[in-house]
């Protein structure tokens, strides 16, 4: 074995041998695969799995991967034996609500370019005839679905790059990595110890032992999994293609089915879930057969598809494969070890897809692809615990083909963060939505009362879940008086030093020097001019800025800003979140409400928007930033966080006689779509630029060099390909809820980036990026919601107080 390498990637698997495939393929060299069961049959999760590939997914960026993986693996073929039959899929629908649900999906697949259709239940059946017709409501089928041979793929992956770029080696397990000053070093095998540039962990379920070899955690719990494979079906006798019939979702049983010749394979979540430790996963990775779990799913087998009620099972295991809090992989380089990199809890479904950005990222510095849904840097802490991991992931088991509403909030576990004004919001009845662990009131039971409440359109249907009409009257009485917002949930990032200043000068897209006391709407940009962060940096002193953003959002913009960070002490990134509490204070008699508390001037003139002073709130130090998300006159205010309460009591006893009300998320939301604020994560990503985003106004060219501004130059100098654009539906009261498809006739031309219904405007409001074509204020286009179709029109932006007169009163 050699004892050098450019490169070790801990795992033969799927995701192993595709990110040596895609690395070896942009000219990496020296790259060593180590696995510590026979290659490529491992006795991983990869040898066990049916390879059953829905592409259909709610993110985006994982239908993309999908998409991708299904690509690779149909170009592996060549010698007659394929890694991918194309049979299609078919997700079957029992009840009314799973109908409208795959109506809902069927929508998703158009937004993320998918083929597909839904089905009659005759016409599912012609499709796959042991269907039991009768038992269906209809079908949402995708023709280029289908079933991956995971492990003659990793095969195929390796051969052609085998020598010459990568060395694969079995039977080989790594039982240290060595880490040294903050950097991978290398690792150790009973057969000899290599030195290594890198390593890359595609462990799998073996993933959090393999991390702790390195002393980072990686959050996933392994879960037990049934499936089933029959004896050979009568109905199928005769029958030697493997796979031909289209694979099977039927998700009101939580079970899924694909055909294997003459035989039938299937499998089930339905039964309590079955995580195990770490420690105690068996090699191979199955677990014997539990029938207790399974009995139910042969039961709902036999009753869709009447030939398996006979059937003998033959084959029969529990399988083993990751879980993780949000279901999502966990994909990027460690924070705390440098050159140590994670791809972890991937499915058979986006593994080629996922070699493959992971490979550009390590390669380019960039994945090319939003990922900030799988970036290891997307949790807060907390959400390593193993209580925590594991708690998530066994709901996320439960739930994997649940009918999952879009702010369905999670039950376990919560309160695990909440601000000083907590009491106080539990006190005026307060829905709790979750964020980073967060809890923050989505809507007041108190403002139920309110006069504006009569003026909010009711609704029905999905769009009526999680929500509430007082969001309505919240946002009118905000426009109306003033309203009183928790953010202490924000992210509060403290950069300082003698070098902050062009270290943050090189990093944002918009110009940070300024006088102290200014605030900045700045982008920070990826070389290619995508937007990785949204947020405000305000000056507090020469060498001292205080940057703000959203809560979800906070871990990865911090592991952002302090990846680029200069290692020679010179710039001191502090995540300060947890040391200060905020409020927004804002509506027209904002500046009213907050005169009679604070001696310090208010005036326009004095303290105008976008300048962040220093005010005392009666008897309170704090910080005050004339800024405001919801596009009304206000502040952000923020003090110390054992000063909170008071600082809630001392403001909301000002504002009571000016009508100050509690302001939630959900109204938040609203006002901010209304003023045409983009939202990082829906609206703005890594994948779309500020010109076409509509923030040109925040990026300055002319200051000199930061990143993302060559690129962002380049775009420039070409007609924009989309732009962000703001869609208001013609149908009063007429809500969607976001990732829908928008269309000219049949043609798909975008998707819904955010939406809500403009209380104010009285119009329900989507945000899409559209192709030139159709960016033009009037053009009329069509949203796709749950299969029907809502007209809307394109419509000048922002919808309210566009001259933006409000802010600056
Ligand atoms: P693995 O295949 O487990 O590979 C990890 C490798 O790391 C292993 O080979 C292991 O030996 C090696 N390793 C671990 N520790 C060390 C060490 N210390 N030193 C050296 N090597 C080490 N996915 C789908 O997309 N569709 C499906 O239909 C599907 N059905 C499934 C059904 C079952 C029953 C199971 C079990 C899984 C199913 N999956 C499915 C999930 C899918 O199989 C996995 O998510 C995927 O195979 C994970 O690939 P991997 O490469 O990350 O992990």
């Amino acid at each position: 074995m050699r004892e050098h390498a450019r490169l070790v990637i801990v795992g033969a698997g799927i995701v192993g041998c595709s990110a040596a495939y895609h690395l070896a393929r942009k000219g990496w060299r020296d790259i060593v695969v180590l696995d510590q069961g026979p290659l490529f049959e491992t006795g991983g999760s990869t040898s066990h799995a049916p390879g059953l590939v829905f592409q259909t997914n709610p993110s985006r960026t994982m239908t993309e991967l999908a998409k991708r993986t299904v690509a690779l693996y149909s170009r592996l073929g060549g010698d007659g034996e394929p890694c991918f039959y194309p049979a299609g899929s078919m997700e079957v629908a029992t009840t009314p609500a799973r109908w409208e649900e795959l109506k809902r999906r069927r929508g998703l697949g158009k937004s993320w370019g998918l083929e597909g259709a839904l089905l009659s239940p005759g016409d599912a059946r012609n499709r796959l005839p042991l269907l039991d017709e009768s038992k269906i409501v209809g079908a949402y089928y995708v023709p280029n679905d289908g079933i991956a041979k995971a492990v003659r793929a990793c095969e195929r992956m390796a051969r052609p790059v085998e020598g010459r770029s990568v060395t694969f080696h079995g039977e080989t397990a790594v039982t240290a990595i060595d880490v040294d000053g903050g950097r991978v070093r290398g690792v150790t095998t009973p057969r000899g110890s290599i030195a290594a540039e890198q390593v890359l962990i595609c462990a799998g379920i073996w993933g959090p032992q393999v991390g702790r070899l390195a002393g980072i955690t990686v959050p996933l719990a392994p879960m037990q999994h049934l499936y089933v494979r029959t004896a050979p079906l009568p109905e199928l006798t005769g029958e030697t293609r493997d796979v031909a019939h289209p694979i099977l979702r039927h998700q009101d049983r939580s079970m899924y089915f694909r055909q294997h010749a003459d035989c039938y394979g299937f499998g089930s979540y339905r039964h309590e879930p079955l995580p195990v430790a770490p420690d105690a996963i068996p090699r191979p990775a199955i677990m014997p057969f539990t029938p207790e779990h399974f009995a139910a799913a042969e039961e709902a087998a036999g009753d869709l598809l009447p030939a398996l009620r006979r059937a003998e099972a033959t084959y029969r295991i529990n399988g083993l494969f990751s879980f993780t809090a949000d279901g999502f992989p966990l994909l990027g380089e460690a924070a705390a070890v440098r050159g140590l990199w994670i791809a972890e809890a991937i499915w058979i479904t986006h593994a080629g897809g996922v070699g493959q950005v992971v490979a550009e990222w390590m390669a380019e510095g960039d994945p090319g692809l939003d990922l900030h849904e799988c970036d290891l840097s997307r949790f807060p802490a907390h959400a390593f615990t193993p209580a925590y991991v594991r708690a998530r992931a066994v709901q996320q088991y439960r739930e994997v083909y649940d009918i999952v509403h879009p702010l369905q909030q999670m039950e376990q576990p919560r309160g695990l963060r909440v601000s000083p004004f907590y009491r106080r919001q539990v006190e005026q009845g307060a829905v709790f939505f979750e964020t980073a662990g967060w809890e923050r009131p989505q809507w007041f039971a108190a403002n139920e009362r309110l006069p504006d409440a009569q003026r909010v359109p009711n609704r029905t249907g999905w769009e009526a879940r999680e929500w509430s009409p007082i969001q309505g009257a919240e946002h009118l009485a905000t426009r109306r008086a003033a309203a009183l917002f928790d953010l202490t949930p924000f992210t509060k990032i403290e950069v300082s030093g003698p070098g902050a200043l062009g270290f943050l000068e090189g990093l944002c897209a918009n110009k940070i020097d300024h006088p102290e006391g200014r605030v900045v709407y700045t982008s920070m940009l990826n070389r290619r001019g995508g937007i990785m962060c949204d947020l405000t940096v305000t000056r507090l002193d020469r060498d001292r800025f205080l940057i703000l953003t959203g809560g979800a959002v906070g871990p990865r913009d911090l592991a952002w800003i302090r990846g680029h960070a200069p290692g020679d002490g010179t710039v001191r990134v502090a995540d300060v979140t947890s040391m200060y509490c905020g409020v927004g204070l804002w509506g027209p008699s904002a500046r009213a409400v907050l005169s009679a508390v604070c001696t310090e001037p208010l005036s326009n003139e004095v303290f105008p928007y976008f300048a962040a002073r220093a005010i005392t709130i009666a008897t309170i130090p704090a910080l005050a930033l004339r800024v405001s998300y919801v596009g009304e006159l206000g502040w952000e205010i923020y003090a110390r966080t054992e000063y909170g309460l008071r600082m809630w009591d001392t403001l909301w006893e000002a504002g009571r006689p000016h009508g100050l009300v509690p302001l939630g998320v959900g109204a938040f939301d609203s006002l901010r779509l209304e003023k045409g604020y983009r939202l990082w994560g829906a609206d703005i990503t890594g994948e779309d630029n500020p010109l076409e985003a509509g923030l040109g106004f925040a990026v300055k060219f002319g200051k000199g060099e930061f990143l993302g501004r060559e690129a962002l130059l380049r775009i420039k100098a070409q007609p924009l390909a989309r732009k962000l654009c703001c869609l208001t539906f013609d149908e009063a009261g007429r809500v969607v809820l976001g990732k829908e498809p928008i269309l000219d006739g049949d043609r798909v031309i975008g998707y819904v980036t955010s939406a809500n219904y403009g209380y104010t405007v009285g119009r329900g409001i989507a945000y899409g990026y559209l192709p030139p074509t159709h960016a033009a204020p009037g053009v009329p286009v069509e949203v796709e919601y749950f299969g029907a179709r809502c007209r809307a029109t394109v419509s000048e932006e922002p919808l309210y107080d566009p001259k933006g007169l409000r802010l600056r009163c």
